[in-house]
């Protein structure tokens, strides 16, 4: 296994002072790659942060930007509002709409508030409402592959005219209440497990001959990628730590994928949220963050799990994503106006 030596200073006072037993006595931690943060989360925070520097506080935000409380609460200490109602933002407000893309009806109500919008629903899921709004116009019944009251899969399903059935799992499909005649698009969910989707198409497939929609291609790269790593690093490790957020649907799947190559897995917040009783007997122990979570709570837990007695922290090969996306263009940073090249001075 090709990997990375760090170096973690001592853990913070607060950790020491909770350290009970040391079960993680000479265990090594291995981090996976890619982890954290996606192009849509980083854009989604960026458009909040120029947000509050062009236009000063408050910044409103519908949603959670991102599905992580430490990201909410560092935006809010800088002048974001939270908040779950357009009804809630004052008239005229600068607002910017989560990642997880809203419904038609929100952009209705933004509108009708007169409330300046930013949008910062990632370009993937855009994507999504794209297909969805081109099955609608063909005539398609419209099958959304995504988990109820998710916030993305409400986006998706409000950006439609049309009921939209959503369905998780093999048993939903068997469900649905449509002929098998029916002609039948799907779409799926940015953030769902690359297998458990695998297995709802091909039950669709089973169920509707007509049956169209765009494969695996719906699921994001960034998904996809911290999957494939955790499947990777699995077979390799006793336990396997997911730092991310409940509510945060790709984190919670990295737990399922590792649970589902047999290791036991644990989905937390941040380090302070470790039971040292996880621990017990595991001499390696994988470590990624879900595509909403900060890079420094890997470190925190990275600190923790040493003060636990681990006895190094290793990280495998970096694998470069080279995914990026733009902020909308009246936010960019302005650039630098270049030095005009002039003639070389002649000598005579
Ligand atoms: S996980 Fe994928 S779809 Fe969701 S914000 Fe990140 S890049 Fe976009």
């Amino acid at each position: 296994m090709a990997v990375r030596g760090h170096d973690y200073a001592p853990a913070p006072e607060a950790y020491r002072r909770t350290a009970r037993v040391a079960p993680a006595v000479g265990a090594e931690v291995v981090l996976a790659q890619p982890r954290g943060f996606c192009a849509g989360v980083s854009r989604a925070v960026d458009t909040v942060e120029r947000a509050l520097s062009l236009y000063g506080r408050p910044v409103y935000v519908f949603h959670e930007i991102v599905h992580n409380g430490h990201v909410v609460a560092d935006l809010a200490a800088r002048g974001a509002v939270f908040v779950d109602a357009i009804a809630d933002i004052p008239v005229g407000a600068t607002t910017v709409f989560s990642a997880h893309g809203v419904s038609g009806a929100v952009y209705a109500a933004a509108a009708a508030r007169g409330l300046r919008v930013i949008d910062a629903t990632c370009p993937l899921v855009q994507k999504v409402h794209v297909q969805a709004k081109r099955y609608a116009r063909l005539g398609y019944e419209l099958v959304l592959i995504g988990h109820e009251g998710h916030e993305e899969v409400e986006g998706t399903v409000g950006s439609v005219d049309q009921p939209v059935h959503v369905v998780a799992t093999v048993a939903d499909v068997a469900a649905l209440d449509l002929p098998a005649t029916a002609r039948v698009a799907y779409v799926t969910q940015t953030t769902l497990s690359v297998d458990d989707t695998a297995a709802v198409i091909k039950a669709l497939e089973a169920r509707f001959a007509g049956l169209v929609g765009p494969a695996l291609d719906d699921i994001c790269y960034a998904t996809l990628n911290r999957q494939r790593a955790v499947r990777g690093l699995a077979s390799m490790v006793d336990l396997f730590l997911v730092i991310g957020a409940a509510n945060s649907s790709n984190s919670n799947r990295l737990r399922e994928v590792a649970e589902n190559e047999g290791v036991p897995a644990y989905l937390l917040p941040d380090a302070s949220a470790l039971n040292p009783d996880w621990l017990n007997g595991a001499s390696r122990i994988g470590v990624t963050a879900g595509a909403s979570a900060p890079e420094h709570l890997v470190t925190q837990l990275c600190t923790r799990l040493v003060e636990l007695g681990a006895r190094l922290v290793v990280e495998m090969p970096d694998v470069p994503e080279g995914v990026s996306f733009r902020l909308p263009s009246f936010l960019a940073v302005p650039s630098r106006p270049r030095a005009r090249l002039l003639a070389a001075p002649t000598t005579a």
